[in-house]
């Protein structure tokens, strides 16, 4: 049985268990009828809705809490296998202890690994759910960010061997202290029959949780079991020596940072521990990779869009990228790209029969298989497929025209290096594109949803394209994830909403009168922000009959642009002295300084002004009006006068007003398009502004002010990222071009170029210029193709 708590990525709808999780966020109940259309049957559940009752062949558990549930039956399942499970706990460093471990054991084991960092409450037990019957060791994360959550992930992953990696300094906004934090880890290992880590006082904290593991350590101090001891070190590699035992042996760790260090002895203690002889360790340390870049997405050739994940192969993780591939563009066909899986421990034949099965269930219209085992099993396949003995052959053999309008997912195994099909696939002429990262959207909406009351609805403001974002895919993001309402400035905004089926509430900021009948058509809500504004739309809903319809009254407290003064109060109650069609369903105002601490005072009167006003609304009416003031600024200042509901709107897009370290959402990126050497003392560009001091490289890129790169950032001022390095503008900037003093880079052409994003960040864009980075990112023409990552 297959269980999945997302609707989106059931592959097998008939042996599927569907867990039914209601989160902040969304509600898997609302899922359940659709499911059932698609021939999912078994559903756990905490909420018998009426309309289950018309699902004749369904089979429903109803338990008090889905969650719990999940979990109970993850370790009920985990304690059925006969799998030695080696729990990771730790600040830093988890997942590449997993990684490392799966490639160091692998030549000796049959081992499974949870998938990414599926380390979380729901994450684990999904992640145990993946172990198999011939597993035989499973590599288990643990991640917490709450008190309390070890125990529970303890009871269900009951660890046999325990790993602590690195306790980090920060000691997280939910812990009191690092004590608490690592005493909260140390819960992990309760049962442990064994304990790695490095010697130290963490280490002597969990010895101190249970007396009964046997605690291996390492480090250089005496009192460590496995001492070790750096020999040498220069920027490529590490050479240790280590003593166990009574011997010693040397080993060359790849990578020269101490975090990698740590990371990797934490691992070669398991060897250790299994006795796999020192040389065979020596050698697979020495040949050790970085670990799994994550999925990426990308523009392939012929309007394909390419699923690049072939850093590994292994069952798990092959079907993480099939959700992947399941959730991009509908209309596209799909197409698959694999490699023969290595070391998997499974049977062959029905390993390759389960993957022919998962393909034919995602209805896949292309599958080309790479490798040998996957050509002597061509005939499991029965859609339109193509197999090769190596990667070589697909290359010489695949003609590009053979590949058009497909979502193709390429994964294999590191050895194929699909790379280079990846390579071959991807569109020749790149683009200037923004890149919006969805992960990174819903890590900073969970951030703000944590900062206000639970009772407290959420607003997201979706102007403006989604502040440059691009307001289709934000919206289902955003609806998806549960938030209660979206607000638009104008009224065509919200009908293309609508259009893109959106359909949670959408209230629009600046509703104009010729605009009205659509907004009703559409069911979008005013913002009421004058009387005039308000009787015009009661005499429309008058003349279409509804009534009840929702609007939101503007109160002007101080930001004096738009919304009804306290002097109009009176007449605004006046006006509902007789029946009126419209409901005041929600009365807002707008905070004019919520970023800066010298306007604190001002804030707090606004705050006070609302409530007044808002109390004499009130007592007007017999149904509550829901109250609201905080935009995103005020949500992380000011969480006290959430009332009601919020509007957060840059804030989704990682800009703080509080100095928390939050996700930048979108990365603005071109590519160097041509590179030349020009000569010292040569001007470059329109009015012969850049000036070479010496002989220089310079590059040009395909983006001008015409897609959102002001141009006062030319000669010098702008800085963009090349080969992990700045590099400056030079010259003026032009309408659709601008040119990069690469000089100090090997840069060739092709080269990614970030303008914004993570390294050159749009706060630091929007200081150069004197503005905010609400007018950066809304600056980004819409020319820009907006490419979407999620994983
Ligand atoms: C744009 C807007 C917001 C959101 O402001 P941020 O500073 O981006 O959080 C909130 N309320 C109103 C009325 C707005 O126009």
């Amino acid at each position: 049985m297959e269980i999945s708590i997302d609707s989106r990525s059931v592959i097998a709808p008939e042996a599927t268990m569907f867990f039914a999780l209601k989160g902040k966020n969304h509600d898997g109940h609302d899922y359940v009828q659709g499911l059932y259309e698609r021939g999912v049957r078994d559903f756990v559940i905490s909420e018998k809705r009426k309309e289950f009752a018309g699902l004749k062949e369904a089979r429903f558990y109803e338990v008090e809490n889905v969650l719990e549930a999940l979990q109970e039956y993850a370790g009920r399942y985990r304690r059925e296998k006969k799998a030695e499970v080696i729990g990771i706990a730790g600040s830093n460093g988890k997942t590449i202890v997993k990684e490392w471990l799966y490639q160091l054991l692998s030549g000796n084991f049959s081992v499974y690994r949870s998938p990414r960092s599926y380390n979380s409450q729901v994450g684990v037990p999904l992640s145990l759910c993946g172990i198999g019957e011939s597993t035989q060791i499973a590599l288990i994360e643990a991640g917490i960010s709450f008190p309390g959550e070890m125990e529970k992930l303890e009871q269900m992953i009951r660890p046999d061997i325990g790993i602590f990696t690195h306790l980090g300094d920060a000691h997280g906004e939910n812990f009191t202290s690092l004590a608490e934090k690592l005493a909260e880890k140390a819960i992990l290992f309760r049962h442990c029959r064994m304990v790695i880590g490095q010697q130290g006082e963490a280490l002597e904290t969990i010895r101190s949780f249970n007396g009964q593991a046997r605690i291996m350590s390492w480090g250089e101090e005496e009192e460590a079991e496995v001492r070790c001891k750096t020999l040498q070190k220069n920027e490529k590699e590490r050479k240790v020596v280590i003593s166990y035992q009574g011997k010693s042996f040397e080993l060359v760790i790849p990578f020269p940072d101490e975090a990698a260090y740590e990371n990797c002895m934490n691992a070669v203690c398991v060897l250790l521990w299994k006795k796999i002889p020192f040389e065979h360790i020596a050698e697979r340390v020495a040949s050790l990779q970085p670990i799994a870049m994550r999925m990426e997405i990308k523009e392939g050739i012929n309007d394909c869009v390419l699923i690049n994940d072939y850093y590994n192969s292994d069952a798990a993780s092959f079907h993480l990228a099939l959700n992947t591939l399941m959730m991009q563009d509908e209309a596209k066909e799909r197409a698959v790209i694999l490699s023969d899986f290595i070391d998997t421990g499974s049977e062959e034949k029905v390993l390759y029969q389960e993957i022919a099965e998962s393909l034919k269930r995602a209805e896949v219209s292309l599958f080309i298989g790479i490798g040998s085992q996957l050509s002597r099993y061509s005939s499991y396949f029965p859609m339109p497929a193509r197999f090769y003995a190596d990667t070589d052959s697909f290359l010489k053999q695949e003609n590009r025209e053979n590949f058009r309008e497909q979502v193709i997912l390429i994964k294999g195994a590191r050895q194929f290096r699909f790379e280079f099909i990846a390579g071959f696939l991807q569109k020749q002429s790149h683009n200037t594109v923004l890149e919006v990262d969805m992960d990174a959207m819903i890590a900073n909406l969970n951030y703000f949803r944590a900062l206000i009351p639970e009772h407290t609805q959420l607003a997201v403001m979706v102007k403006a394209f989604s502040y440059g974002s691009g307001s289709g895919e934000v919206a289902s993001l955003l609806q998806y994830q549960g938030v209660d309402y979206l607000m638009v400035a104008f009224a065509d905004e919200g009908v293309a909403l609508r259009a893109e089926g959106i359909s949670i509430p959408i209230a629009v900021m600046n509703p104009q009168p010729e605009a009205f009948d659509n907004m009703i058509e559409f069911c979008l809500e005013p913002e009421i922000y004058s009387l005039e504004i308000l009787r015009a739309f009661d005499r429309v809903l008058v003349k279409h009959g509804i009534e009840n319809y929702p609007v939101h009254l503007k109160l002007n407290t101080g930001m004096n642009r738009s919304g009804l003064d306290r002097k109009d109060i009176p007449d605004l109650l006046a006006f509902f002295k007789e029946k009126r069609h419209v409901r005041i369903q929600t009365v807002f105002s707008h905070l004019a300084g919520s970023d800066e601490a010298r306007h604190d005072a001002f804030t707090r009167q606004q705050v006070e002004c609302f409530s007044t006003m808002t109390r004499q609304i009130q007592q007007h009416f017999d149904h509550k009006i829901m109250r609201h003031i905080l935009n995103s600024a005020g949500i992380e200042r000011f969480p006290e006068y959430s009332f009601d509901m919020v509007r957060l709107g840059i804030g989704l897009h990682g800009i703080s007003a509080a100095g928390a370290v939050l996700q930048p959402v979108s990365s603005f990126k071109t590519y160097i398009s041509s590179v030349r050497n020009v000569p010292a003392d040569q001007t470059i560009g329109y009015g012969r502004r850049g000036i070479t001091k010496r002989d220089s490289r310079i590059a040009v890129v395909p983006v001008g002010y015409a897609d959102g790169l002001n141009r006062h950032l030319s000669n010098g001022k702008g800085e963009m990222l090349v080969r992990g390095k700045r590099v400056p503008i030079i010259g003026n900037i032009c309408m659709d071009t601008c040119m990069l003093d690469v000089t100090d880079t090997d840069t060739q052409v092709g080269d990614e170029v970030e303008i914004f994003g993570k390294d050159i960040p749009v706060t630091e864009i929007a200081e150069k210029l004197d503005t905010i980075p609400y007018e950066v990112l809304t600056g980004v023409a819409q020319r820009v193709k907006r490419i979407y990552f999620k994983e």
